[in-house]
């Protein structure tokens, strides 16, 4: 008796100190909608990470109010490290932008480390009669009043940079906010919208087939993929020092044990290294983050500056949302 207990504690001990992170599947909310440019980077970063951590990785879409639903769930979850989020910089927009917003950026994460930078394109329906920029503000100036301008609701990367461009070329539009880019560019695809400015990672596929017209990079610099190395900055297009690029993070609730933290975090950096993640982002235009900011310490570091950045900003232009 006293020999079987002995056994079945020491099995016990066996598969709970043990037991290694991950023993179930990892779940990444991406606070967008399926089939967009931050949806595409969580589902290669998935692929990437599931050599060095193992097991399952299942993505979840939670798209709304700009990327901040899907970041209240996480900020909310329990932190086991089976619950993480994959943002973009809107998460530093969002506290200058959402009065009511239900977390706290900098206290309710653990940083897990930055992805990439991402430049963004200024794209417009398939039957958009302008065949350079020029025209397309041409275009724009003749069609003031009725212009669709699509983006994936306030605080994300489509509105902010769709601000900058009105408010540079100085012609309002009327804003069509989406969970996200994937649907947005659907509606840009079928003509229900005229124009977005997005993510190279979206719109690459659909300039190369022909399905959306492109007209400019939001970079300061032009760029080196092969489709988009024709188009010219809006900088050099007239809109001095015009310079958009929206990077990607991943972070765990607060509380996650750092051991949890230390080896997702090794995880991410093994996965920045990965020749094929590396190919299909760079083959997208996005540049993989190779300095410090890949720690979660450094990459907080930065989101403070981000949020003192655009903070006074967003309230100087009297952006707000409830
Ligand atoms: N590109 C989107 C944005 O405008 C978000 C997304 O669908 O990834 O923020």
């Amino acid at each position: 008796m006293k020999r079987l207990l002995l056994t079945t504690v020491a099995a016990f001990f066996a598969t709970t100190a043990f037991a290694e992170y991950p023993d179930k599947p990892i779940t990444i909310v991406v606070p967008f909608a399926a089939g967009g440019p931050t949806d595409k980077v969580a589902r290669d970063m998935a692929e990437a990470l599931r050599k060095p951590l193992g097991g399952t990785i299942i993505i979840e879409n939670v798209g709304g109010a700009g990327g901040t639903l899907g970041a209240t769930k996480v900020a909310k979850s329990a932190p086991d490290g089976y619950t993480l989020l994959l943002a973009h910089a809107g998460i530093s927009t969002a506290p200058a932008l959402y009065r009511n917003l239900q977390y706290k950026t900098l206290e309710d994460f653990e940083y897990l480390g930055m992805i990439n930078e991402v430049p963004m394109t200024i794209v417009a329906k398939p039957t958009m009669p302008a065949k350079n920029y020029g025209e397309l503000v041409k275009w724009l100036e003749a069609n003031k009043g009725k212009i669709n301008l699509a983006n994936a609701g306030i605080g994300s990367a489509s509105h902010l940079c769709g601000l900058m461009f009105q408010s540079s070329i100085k012609i309002d539009m009327q804003t069509v906010p989406y969970k996200g880019t994937g649907p947005a560019m659907t509606d840009l695809i079928g003509g229900q919208v005229d124009i977005m400015c997005d993510q190279t990672t979206n719109t690459t596929g659909q300039i190369e087939s022909g399905k959306i017209k492109a007209y400019a990079v939001t970079s300061k610099q032009r760029l080196k993929t092969p489709i988009l190395v024709n188009l010219p900055t809006l900088d050099e297009a007239g809109l001095k020092d015009f310079n958009v690029t929206i990077w990607h993070a991943m972070y765990a609730p607060k509380g996650t044990p750092k051991a949890v933290v230390d080896k997702i975090n090794g995880a991410l950096k093994q996965a920045l290294k990965d020749a094929d993640f590396i190919k299909r982002e760079e083959a997208l235009g996005a540049m993989i983050i190779t300095d410090s900011r890949v720690n979660g310490p450094e990459h907080k570091k930065f989101v403070e500056s981000e949020i003192s950045k655009w903070g006074p900003l967003i309230k100087a232009a009297g952006q707000y949302a409830d």
